[in-house]
């Protein structure tokens, strides 16, 4: 579907960039923002035509019987119903789920993590860096020492 992959590469390109601060940048976010509310309307319009019709005759796990609420598109509604919400609406309900909130204590706390990970980098570097410098010291140190007791001899 041409128009639902050009919405979606508009919106990769948005997540694909780099720096924020652009005037191109704003200009993508701008681009894609303007699809949604044509999204929206593509999900109201199959969330119309799948509605409760009542109750319907149907196949069940449990065998053929009544079915207390059919999708009016779906199955054939009154003799071969199938359930509502049916797996369309299920879908869309799905994808449409409330993300995850997220707090601020997790964000503090995934911050700490990185500090910590970074402060390991960064002692690791120095003890590496300590080490050796203070192995050329004591070269340097004991090529000092060898030059002045070859003078003084
Ligand atoms: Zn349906």
């Amino acid at each position: 579907m041409k128009a639902l992959d050009d919405i979606e590469a508009s919106w990769t390109r948005v997540t694909t960039m780099d720096d924020h601060g652009t005037p191109e940048y704003a200009e993508a976010v701008d681009e894609s923002v303007r699809d949604v509310p044509q999204l929206v309307k593509a999900l109201r319009a199959v969330l119309e035509l799948h509605v409760s019709d009542g109750e319907s005759q149907g196949y069940t796990p449990d065998g053929y019987r009544v079915i207390p609420s059919a999708c009016s598109q779906c199955g054939t509604p009154g003799e071969y119903g199938i359930p509502w919400p049916c797996a369309t609406v299920r879908a869309i309900e799905s994808a449409l789920a409330p993300r995850p909130q997220i707090t601020n204590e997790q964000v503090e706390a995934g911050a700490e993590g990185l500090w910590w990970s970074l402060s390991e980098v960064h002692n690791a570097a120095w003890e590496d860096l300590r080490d050796s410098t203070r192995a050329m010291y004591r070269r340097q140190a004991r090529a000092a020492l060898e030059a002045a007791a070859e003078v003084q001899r």
